[in-house]
């Protein structure tokens, strides 16, 4: 007998506790079992098939199944799976190191291992803080971020995760950083541009270190896009001002890259559009090319300096079981050499212009407003007072064979980088259906 949806399903909502979830929705809700996957589809047991128009939450660059991934973990499995970290070094971790440092121009130049987003996050909030303890102002113990900012859901990533769902059933147990305004754009008044709305929300930060620079370790931001509150897009400017904040009052800047690194914006780091420099730059997420549990953060010389030292209790003494796991650092490799070889910086430009202009006929819908658009990264927010709006578009999505997930109002588009130019129109298209019968 093959195995059928349905089969898989109902085993699942029975051992399986599906993450971001409330279960009892599935009720009505099915869930998706997926058999396999090819490029940008997702194939289930029954012959139906799903656009992944959101990279499996933002974490598959070039495809599923990727011939060129594939092999590179092939070859690595018949050498190292896995060695521990501490005491021992291979070949994948010092390569991706080396070649993840160069990506920065050497600026951050030690690179540290660990699994998940969160963990990378709260890396960086350790080795901040641990940096100004160091170097003997330990009560630098504070960290800022932007209302809106999604950082990770451990206990340590959540205190500067501001997104209200995720974070008030546990408010009684973290360690809750401080919030400054967001420069989203979409608060731009009439006649306001993008940079004003910067300007202001900068004018907020410098107001806050003004008074507390001598407690704050640490500014942690989502460099030009605040993905999981709404993909919430602001000028590059307000980069160049936090930078400059933050180094006229001894406050490390930690650019958190997971969501738009790896040339999700346009640029292999998104940073890099403002032309500044973070003290720590976390990755994950696409890192991986989507395949295996992976994250990094950056950081430089000057904090590498301040642990470096005859006392074992000046190290960074953290560590995760996975460290640079060999075959996930391999991964990472084969994902960088495809950004080399099809040079897909320069091809994401004319894949996000295709787009732009398939999305451009959204702008003049009523129902619509915010179009949006920051490399491979397109949103819009629909006029709608239904608090049932995600779920429904989700499902009208999964008929028209749409993996789309929209966050409260806001629908994107984070598509992996080798979706044709055909699956581009089918996306838009569909899209439009799919919301006709959700507003109707
Ligand atoms: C997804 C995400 C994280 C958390 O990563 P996990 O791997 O889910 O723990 C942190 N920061 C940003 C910006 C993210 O998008």
């Amino acid at each position: 007998m093959p195995i059928t949806n349905t089969e898989l399903l109902a085993r699942s909502l029975n051992a399986v506790w599906h993450p971001c979830t409330q279960m009892k929705q599935h009720e009505s809700l099915p869930l998706v079992p997926i058999a396999r996957g090819k490029g940008c589809w997702l194939h289930d047991f029954d012959g139906r098939r799903y656009l992944d128009a959101v990279s499996s939450w933002w974490v598959n660059l070039f495809g599923h199944c990727n011939p060129r991934i594939n092999a590179a973990l092939i070859d690595q499995l018949g050498r190292l799976e896995h060695v521990m970290l501490a005491g021992f070094t291979h070949s994948p971790v010092i390569e991706l190191s080396e070649r993840l440092s160069a990506l920065t121009g050497g600026a951050l130049g030690h690179c540290f291992y660990a699994s998940d987003g969160a963990s990378a996050t709260e890396i960086a909030l350790k080795m901040s803080h641990h940096f100004w303890r160091n170097s003997g102002r330990p009560q630098k113990d504070r960290f800022v971020s932007l209302a809106g900012s999604y950082h990770g859901e451990t206990i340590g990533a959540l205190g500067v995760t501001d997104v209200a769902i995720f974070r008030d059933a546990y408010q009684a147990l973290l360690h809750a950083g401080q919030i400054v305004p967001s420069p989203d754009a979409r608060r731009a008044l009439p006649g306001q541009s993008a940079a004003d709305v910067a300007l202001d929300a900068a004018s907020a930060l410098e107001q806050h270190l003004e008074r507390h620079a001598d407690v704050t370790a640490a500014l942690i931001v989502e460099p030009l896009v605040q993905c999981a509150s709404g993909m919430v897009m602001y000028d590059p400017e307000y980069l160049r001002l936090a930078r400059a904040l933050c180094d006229r009052y001894d406050v490390h800047l930690i650019a958190d890259e997971i969501a738009v690194g790896c040339g999700r914006t346009g640029s292999f780091f998104a940073h890099q559009q403002a032309g500044i420099r973070p003290d720590f730059l976390c990755l994950s997420k696409g890192i991986s090319g989507g395949y295996l549990p992976l994250s990094i953060t950056l950081t430089t010389d000057a904090v590498y300096r301040a642990f470096y030292d005859d006392s074992v209790r000046r190290g960074f003494l953290h560590s995760h079981s996975y460290t640079g796991n060999a075959l996930a650092c391999r991964a990472a490799l084969a994902t960088l050499d495809i950004f080399e070889q099809d040079d897909v910086i320069a091809r994401n430009r004319a894949r996000a212009g295709l787009l732009a202009g398939l999305c451009a006929p959204l702008a003049a819908d009523p129902r619509i407003v915010h179009l949006r658009q920051r490399g491979m990264i397109v949103a819009f927010d629909v006029l709608t007072d239904d608090p049932g709006f995600a779920r429904a578009l989700f499902a009208a999505g999964l008929e028209r064979e749409l993996l789309l997930r929209p966050i409260g109002n806001t629908v994107y588009f984070m598509p992996p980088y080798v979706i044709s130019d055909q699956e581009c129109a089918l996306l838009v298209t569909r899209t439009r259906e799919a919301l006709d019968v959700v507003l109707r």
